[in-house]
């Protein structure tokens, strides 16, 4: 395994390497989740590359940038174990050098639910992934359903923007209780992580319904059950549909995204599932 810091280093390593990229970006603290995608990657690439790079755009001023978890030996094992070719950690200055002006804008999709919350999030982060697609040039990019929003930001723009990529989006991994892994759940003391469940039990017990009012009221049940504990406030809960992002009429049947997002003590927690309506 090679690491490259810089962008012409990643360039000389590409150019001895032949057949077909297979790209994951990342923002490091490598879980299972990440470790799922390296291993689609691997089965649909020849050369496997991981970039690890916490994006300041991405992160506002109130978040957790500065305190983001950056293990970066574990993460470089991690990637070593799962027999990742290179992987690419770029400082921010080597993305975002002096004098840089132009960004990518999301659109209105960037600016629902998720980006509602987090104004310029889905910005920053289709700025960085277009960024890092050009420097790293692959045939196809893994992506996680777990941020369902931005893989559906990430999709639009490669066809908005005729990005000569593949995306290939992995399904959510979860704990055996149901929590879905994330970088940030190393902030969840134990009452808190119990807490935490409550957006996959909600989540559970929707896609279990056959209506979109029974999906919600099923998913509600379980939130306002959450919010009784000062320590858990729900920021949404939409039920959409699956690329627009639309809220759903009631009698809407076909395939849906029930997306979630809540506080838990201080951490701020995004789970979300698939589900079909007939
Ligand atoms: P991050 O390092 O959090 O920016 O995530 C990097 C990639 O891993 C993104 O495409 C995420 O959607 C994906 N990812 C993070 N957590 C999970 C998970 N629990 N299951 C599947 N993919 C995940």
């Amino acid at each position: 395994m090679r690491v490259a810091h810089t962008i012409a280093d990643y360039a000389k390593l590409r150019e001895l390497a032949e057949g077909r990229i297979a790209f994951v970006p990342t923002m490091g603290a490598l879980h299972d989740g990440h470790r799922s995608l390296i291993r689609l990657a691997r089965s649909r690439g020849d050369l496997v590359v991981v970039s690890i790079f916490v994006n300041p755009l991405q992160f506002g001023p109130d978040e957790d940038y500065a305190v983001y978890p950056r293990p970066l030996d574990v993460d470089l094992e991690r990637c070593a174990a799962e027999g990742v070719d290179i992987v690419f950690v770029p400082t921010v200055t080597e993305l975002y050098p002096a004098g840089r002006q132009v960004t990518v804008s999301a659109g209105a999709l960037g600016r629902a639910w998720e980006g509602a919350s987090r104004p310029a999030h889905f910005d920053g982060v289709l700025t960085v992934v277009l960024k890092l697609l050009n420097i790293v040039g692959p045939d196809v990019a893994v992506f996680g359903q777990k941020d369902i929003q931005q893989l559906v930001c990430i999709q639009r723009m490669v066809v908005d923007l005729n990005l000569p990529v593949e995306i290939l989006a992995a399904p959510i991994v979860r704990d055996a209780d149901g929590l879905a892994l994330s970088s940030r759940n190393v902030y969840l003391s134990p009452a808190e992580r119990s807490l935490a469940l409550s957006l996959s039990t909600a989540l559970e017990k929707a896609a279990t319904q056959t209506s979109v009012p029974a999906a919600r009221a099923a998913a509600y049940e379980t939130l306002e059950r959450a919010e009784d504990d000062p320590a858990f406030a729900l920021d949404y809960a939409a039920l959409v549909h699956p690329t627009t992002f639309a809220m759903l009429p009631d009698d809407y049947t076909g395939p849906a995204v029930f997306a979630l997002a809540a506080r838990v003590g201080r951490t701020r927690l995004i789970d979300n599932a698939s589900m079909t309506f007939r």
